[in-house]
């Protein structure tokens, strides 16, 4: 039996990790869960499972009062000392934001293992949390498509032999515009995702293909893979879910439906491949075409960016989610165009001031400069 903490329960992939767990109740159990203002939600999980503790932002004293045996947490600290408690193996990290990283940190040290969907615990601190992750002889397990596809397409094989990855993209929300057409859509038409439903921050970042830079970058981490051997393609229907190329010239693709259920119960069940009542089977009788276009850089520059920017190392990847993170809230709420989403990066970084080997508070402080300067950047325009 697997005893699970998953932070950010309320979210796209909390949700359907709660929907894992209760399909697998002999191998899978919840002993405590976050969320961020969705009280109701956690009331909801409280009635379904015994959680021996839970976190709020802010604190639910009649939560408190109807639940006596759990233990509560609420705040910045909190979200670390519930990190921290004993009596769980794995903590599936599904925060949304740069908020995911400490927690991640304290567990580790906590020699807890890892399922790992927040992008931004190896994006901005890939180079403190890996060394981690191997000092104290954890599992980090990625809860995503692309790299749940990845570690399939290796399993059982020798990293020597392997030529490159390649990761698929669908595109986003406008992958059928120029960059002329971009200057004036909509928050709600960048929201409409062609196959996945995510949410909203990572539908944004699908849009601008930031989350596909992110993923090259997490790759990089994950498999220790060297940028130059990592590529990415479009795919428009999202069924490969990327692929390995081995030295041989065989490649080795993984398929399935887009349903983020399967990359969560791969890593929570690994190694097995487990039916259960939500199980989707792609219908490969009546197949389907499956299309592959070269990736546009000039489209979206945003990979390469982060290709660059993942050569770099240092303190850049901290700055990259921290102005990535301020401008797709400027856009959400309204206030800038989704093309100077870009535009407020690039700035961000380029006033940036490099750290080659930061510190966890260098990594934090990194993020939070770049977030506050891309909002200045807002205001005084
Ligand atoms: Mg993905």
């Amino acid at each position: 039996m697997k005893k699970i903490l998953l932070l950010g329960a309320s979210g796209s992939i909390g949700t359907q990790c709660i929907d894992v767990i209760k399909a697998h109740p002999d191998s899978l159990k919840l002993v405590g869960a976050s969320v961020g203002h969705n009280v109701d939600y956690l009331r909801d999980i409280l009635k379904q499972f015994k959680l021996e503790y839970a976190y709020t932002i802010h604190p639910c004293n009649d939560l408190v009062r109807q639940y006596p045996d759990t233990r509560f947490y609420y705040g910045d600290e909190g979200l670390l000392k519930i990190a921290k408690e004993e009596g769980y193996d794995t903590l599936v990290n599904a925060l949304v934001g740069f908020a995911g990283f400490r927690p991640t940190v304290e567990a580790i040290k906590c020699h807890k293992n890892i399922a790992l969907a927040n992008k931004e615990t190896l994006v901005g601190g890939g180079d403190i949390i890996m060394p981690l992750v191997k000092e104290y002889g954890v599992k980090l397990y990625p809860i995503d498509s692309e790299h749940s596809a990845i570690w399939q397409c290796l399993n059982g094989h020798e990293r020597k032999d392997v030529r490159r990855l390649v990761i698929t993209g669908s595109g986003g929300s406008f992958r059928d515009k120029s960059r002329n057409e971009l200057a004036n859509v909509s928050v709600e038409d960048a929201l409409k995702h062609p196959n996945w439903a995510m949410g909203a921050k990572i539908t944004i970042d699908s849009a601008t293909m930031m989350n596909k830079g992110f993923e090259v970058m997490e790759a990089h981490y994950l498999f220790d893979i060297p940028y130059d051997n990592i590529d990415v393609i479009l795919h428009s229907q999202s069924i490969i879910h990327s692929m390995v190329e081995y030295n041989d010239g065989s490649i080795i693709a993984q398929m399935g439906c887009p349903d983020m259920r399967l990359p969560i119960k791969y890593a929570l069940l690994y190694p097995e491949h487990l039916k259960d009542e939500n199980t989707n089977y792609l219908d490969v009788d009546s197949l389907f075409e499956l299309n592959f276009k070269k990736m546009d850089y000039q489209r979206y520059p945003l990979v390469r960016l982060a290709k660059e920017i993942g050569k770099f190392g240092g303190n850049f990847g901290a700055i990259l989610i921290g102005a990535n993170d301020e401008a797709v809230d400027l856009f959400l709420k309204g206030r800038i165009a989704f093309i100077d989403i870009e535009k407020y990066i690039f700035k961000a970084l380029k006033s940036a001031h490099f750290i080659a080997k930061p510190t966890i508070d260098e990594i934090i402080s990194s993020h939070n400069w770049a977030r506050a300067y891309v909002a200045d950047m807002w205001a005084n325009s």
